[in-house]
């Protein structure tokens, strides 16, 4: 299965992503979670891309586009993968298309997870008590939001025109949301 995770920061595609990889046996790929480690790492790309976290603005796409490529060349995700957090923007859109054209391969399908946003911004309020992330101040996750809204919402109708979206209703018990997932893929 080749899958994309879709929705707003504080929706819970993480912990869905780790979930659905052991379920359908396929890696999670979270381009926030690469470049978090390579923060951490003092890396090169870690540099490029931390101001850019740090202000809530999306990482650019050359600079994303080209990790991506690299993590999808992977021997482990050959037969299958879960992006999390990426494509973000419609560039990214074109960007994955042609790595998947390049294979003969493409997506089966766009989960995205719906969640209103009082809610996402009780949780990510919470998230910023429990994980300490230089990202989650109150401004950063309101401008996180936005930048979400303008750049990553529209990726909705894009895949919905292709038929490939599945919206799923984000909100409730972390097992029931996995249970909905599944079912939404014909897994259930
Ligand atoms: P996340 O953990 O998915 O919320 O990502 C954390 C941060 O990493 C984002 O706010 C961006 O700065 C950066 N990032 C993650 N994925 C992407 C992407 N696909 N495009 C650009 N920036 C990204």
């Amino acid at each position: 299965m080749r899958l994309v995770l879709l929705g707003p920061p504080g929706a819970g595609k993480g912990t869905q992503a780790a979930r659905l990889a052991t379920e359908l046996a396929v890696p999670a790929i979270s381009t926030g979670d690469i470049f978090r480690a390579n923060v951490s790492e003092g890396t090169e790309l870690g540099r490029e891309a931390q101001a850019f976290m740090d202000a809530g603005e999306y990482v650019p796409d050359t600079v994303t586009n080209a990790m991506v490529r690299d993590r999808l060349a992977a021997d482990d995700a050959r037969g299958g993968f879960l992006l999390d957090g990426y494509p973000r923007t419609t560039a990214q859109v074109a960007e994955l298309d042609r790595m998947l054209d390049a294979d003969g391969s493409s997506l089966d399908a766009v989960v995205e997870l719906t969640v209103d946003t009082d809610e996402v911004v009780k949780r990510l309020a919470q998230r910023a008590t429990e994980q300490h992330r230089s990202d989650d101040g109150e401004a950063v996750q309101r401008h996180r939001l936005e930048v979400y809204a303008a750049q990553t919402a529209p990726l909705v109708d894009v895949y919905a025109g292709r038929g490939l979206l599945r919206p799923v209703d984000g909100l409730g018990e972390v097992a029931e949301v996995t249970r909905r997932i599944l079912a939404a893929l014909g897994r259930g």
